[in-house]
C-alpha cells in the first residue's frame, strides 16, 4: 500500500521562512485546489532529511492536506484538485501534482488522472523537482 511518507509539517530549519514567500506566491489561495478563504499551511513534499527547498513546498488547505495524507483512501472526488494543480504556472505545484499521481495506487480506475500526465510537458527542471520529491 502506498503511503505518503515524504510529506511532513513545516520543520525547524528554513521551511517556516518560506511561509511569507508562499503567502505571496499562492495569493492566499490553496495552491492545489484553488479555493480561497480556507486556512492554509506550508507543506513540504518529499524527503524531509534533505535541505528544505521552496520548490518542494506548497501552500495548501486542510482538505487537500487530508487527501494527500490519506491518499490510499482518496476518492475521485477528493482528487479533483489535480485537474487544477497540474496546470499551475508554479513549478512546485505542478511537480506536486505529478508526484501525487505517481504515488496513487489504482489510478487506472480513474483514466482522467492518467490522462493528465499525458497532457502536460515535463521539462528538465520539472523532472528534477519530481525526482527530489521521490522517497
Ligand atoms: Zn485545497
Amino acid at each position: 500500500m502506498a503511503k505518503w511518507k515524504g510529506i511532513s509539517k513545516a520543520r525547524k530549519n528554513n521551511v517556516p521562512e518560506f511561509g511569507k514567500e508562499l503567502v505571496r506566491r499562492s495569493k492566499s489561495t490553496c495552491e492545489l485546489c484553488g479555493e480561497s478563504n480556507r486556512s492554509l499551511s506550508v507543506y513540504e513534499v518529499g524527503k524531509t532529511d534533505e535541505e528544505a527547498d521552496l520548490k518542494r513546498c506548497v501552500h495548501i488547505c486542510d482538505e487537500c492536506k487530508n487527501t494527500i495524507k490519506n491518499l490510499d483512501k482518496a476518492t475521485e472526488y477528493d482528487l479533483r484538485f489535480l485537474n487544477n494543480a497540474i496546470w499551475s504556472e508554479e513549478i512546485a505545484v505542478k511537480a506536486t501534482a505529478i508526484h501525487i499521481i505517481s504515488e496513487l495506487e489504482n489510478k487506472d480506475r480513474y483514466p482522467w488522472i492518467e490522462d493528465l500526465l499525458d497532457m502536460i510537458y515535463i521539462d528538465d527542471e520539472l523532472k528534477e523537482i519530481c525526482e527530489k520529491m521521490k522517497h
